[in-house]
């Protein structure tokens, strides 16, 4: 029996996809083989990581003067091939930390050259997302980083900060395809996969074509997003099948009706979990209301061995995975796109049955 699967990562997928990944698991249409059998090199193949990147474009309307790169190696080594590749012309970068992964960001980034941190919301361990005017960004920044959806704690940039001609970089790991994004307003984005478009494995990096060919000196070669963009993401062998199932993932988004439809499903679901949580008695969301996230929904009851027992006793109702990450305690449903709202619905209606029971 599928349960109801609220991981931050990796995370649930579509039925729908893992069905018809598991029909063509044994043959790829009329292949003779799997598709973690086939070349990469062969026609076959070229095809599905064609139609994976060009529906990808499409859901998501990235301009042409864009490249995406479908790279290895995590969210996390795009920690280190981002300063690499872009901090390059005065080698300073400046930095947002919001939690967890943007501070590991930073950190990496420091290895690099000058990096400075240009807003922080460490002071209440990363309740909100902090604010920064235009002016505070150094003149000669490389770039600005900022991580869009925080998985951990579960806030959400507001709106893409306005950065001016600096570039603005975003880890959108958590909530790429969660709702429309203007990408023109990005200098780069990127985002492991098993968040919301596939399994893990695969890293995605929509990149401006003026960004790409700057590499430090006596860089690896896979960290070069030339090299990527120049070899189509085939240089070397790419993480097929992860990319064959995000294929299928970006035909799904596609057929319910695209971003804006899934912005709209995603608005939904989180707000019954919110309007929930913002009248109970027992459970507390500690997120400030205008940078909630949409994707993460975390929340406590202010009382560690209560918050076990929740989690205990979700569990063994069939919602799974909701404690939060071990650096916060407390819980976290991850209400990515493949949640069904149902999925939602339920879990609030034994939240009930929970705050009934332990008041
Ligand atoms: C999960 C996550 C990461 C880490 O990703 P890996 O693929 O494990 O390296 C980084 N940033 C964000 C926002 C994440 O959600």
């Amino acid at each position: 029996m599928r349960v109801y699967n609220f991981s931050a990562g990796p995370s649930s997928l579509p039925l729908s996809v893992l069905e018809k990944a598991a029909s063509e698991m044994t043959e790829y249409q009329n292949s003779g083989m799997s598709v973690m059998e086939m070349s990469h090199r062969s026609p076959v193949y070229e095809k599905i990581i064609a139609d994976a990147q060009a529906t990808f474009r499409k859901v998501m309307g990235i301009p042409d003067n864009y490249k995406v790169l479908f790279m290895q190696g995590g969210a996390t080594t795009q920690f280190a091939a981002v300063p690499l590749n872009l901090m390059n012309k005065n080698g300073k970068a400046d930095y947002v930390v919001s939690g967890q992964f943007s501070k590991k960001a930073y950190q990496e980034a420091k290895k690099f050259g000058d990096v400075r941190v240009l807003a922080s919301s460490e002071d209440k361990n990363f309740t909100y997302i902090p604010k920064f005017k235009k002016e505070d960004i150094r003149p000669d920044a490389d770039y600005v980083h900022i991580c869009f959806n925080n998985t951990i704690f579960g806030t959400k940039f507001p709106e893409i900060p306005d950065t001016g001609d600096i570039p603005l970089v975003a880890d959108m790991s958590s909530c790429i395809l969660s709702e429309p994004f203007d990408v023109s307003k990005f200098g780069l984005i990127y985002a492991g996969a098993q968040k919301n478009m596939g399994p893990s494995g695969l890293t995605v990096v929509i990149v401006r074509e003026d960004l790409i060919g700057n590499i430090r000196e006596n860089s690896p070669v896979m960290f070069d997003y030339k090299t990527m963009a120049d070899n189509d993401s085939m240089y070397n062998t790419p993480p097929c099948y992860a990319i064959y199932i995000a294929k299928l993932v970006f035909e799904w988004v596609e057929s319910l009706g695209g971003l804006e439809k899934m912005k709209e499903i995603n608005q939904k679901k989180c707000k019954i979990l919110y309007d929930y949580l913002d009248n109970s008695k027992r459970f507390i969301a500690p997120v400030e209301k205008d940078s909630r996230s949409m994707m993460n929904v975390t929340f406590v009851t202010g009382d560690a061995d209560l918050d076990k027992k929740f989690c205990k006793e979700a569990e063994a109702n069939g919602f799974v995975n909701i404690k939060g990450h071990r650096s916060v305690g407390g819980m976290r449903a991850s209400i990515y796109n493949a949640m069904p709202i149902e999925g939602v619905e339920k879990l609030v209606e034994f939240m009930k049955k929970f705050e009934e029971e332990n008041k």
